[in-house]
């Protein structure tokens, strides 16, 4: 079971379901030709696609274009289901700094023929997650700087201010579907600069407020 810690305590949570947000942020809709949706676009990775700080990315061999996506996560600390915006803060118990790794031809695939995309986003390693600090920490998640460099190079720069839907919207939107439990992580969604990743890249992702997160990729 994986586990995740709150830096700087002794709280752990083991990893629940992992939900991600797909197309929050307008500018990145537009570079992958999307459509803007009405409701929320919500996938799951599983928890074997963890992979900590400091590890190497295993791109799958059926694949020829893995991206990457910066994103701020959110750990849920306290269990809800329908959670109003005005209560959403107070059900998170940190943030942490994250890549939703993405077999970008392998889902145009499965997209094209109408078919779930699971396995271009759940595969081992392609959720790398830093620490989490606690949540108090975080003055406003919604308006917080996030940069993504691989080998040294900014490849992704925004601001989750140009996120689609808040933070607290997320959490109420996602627990309208799904009971929000203690050890569940959201992935909010990526910005525009999304890329191809190859061996021995080296990337760096850093989240104003959060941290950083450097993983290799093999
Ligand atoms: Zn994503």
């Amino acid at each position: 079971m994986h586990q995740v810690k709150i830096k700087g305590t002794d709280q752990s949570y083991p990893v629940g379901k992992i939900v991600c947000l797909g197309r929050n942020y307008l500018d990145h809709i537009r570079e992958l030709g999307n459509k803007v949706p009405d409701r929320a676009v919500i996938f799951v990775k599983p928890a074997s696609s963890l992979l900590a700080d400091g590890g190497t990315i295993q791109i799958p061999s059926y694949s020829n274009a893995c991206h990457h996506e910066l994103e701020l996560a959110l750990l849920i600390g306290t269990e809800g289901k329908n959670i109003p915006e005005g209560q959403a803060l107070s059900h998170l118990a940190g943030y942490a700094v994250a890549l939703d790794l993405t077999l970008r031809d392998i889902q145009d695939e499965l997209k094209s023929k109408g078919l779930p995309w699971e396995i271009a986003k759940g595969f081992d390693t392609s959720c790398p997650l830093s620490e989490f600090v606690p949540a108090a920490q975080v003055e406003n998640p919604n308006a917080i700087q996030l940069t993504l460099k691989v080998n040294g190079e900014i490849r992704q720069q925004a601001n989750t201010a140009q996120m689609m839907r808040s933070v607290e919207e997320i959490i109420a939107e996602v627990s309208s579907f799904y009971t929000l439990e203690p050890g569940d992580i959201i992935l909010t969604g990526t910005p525009a600069g999304v890329s191809r990743i190859q061996s021995g890249d080296q990337l760096e992702g850093e989240i104003e407020q959060v941290g950083t997160l450097k993983v290799s990729v093999a």
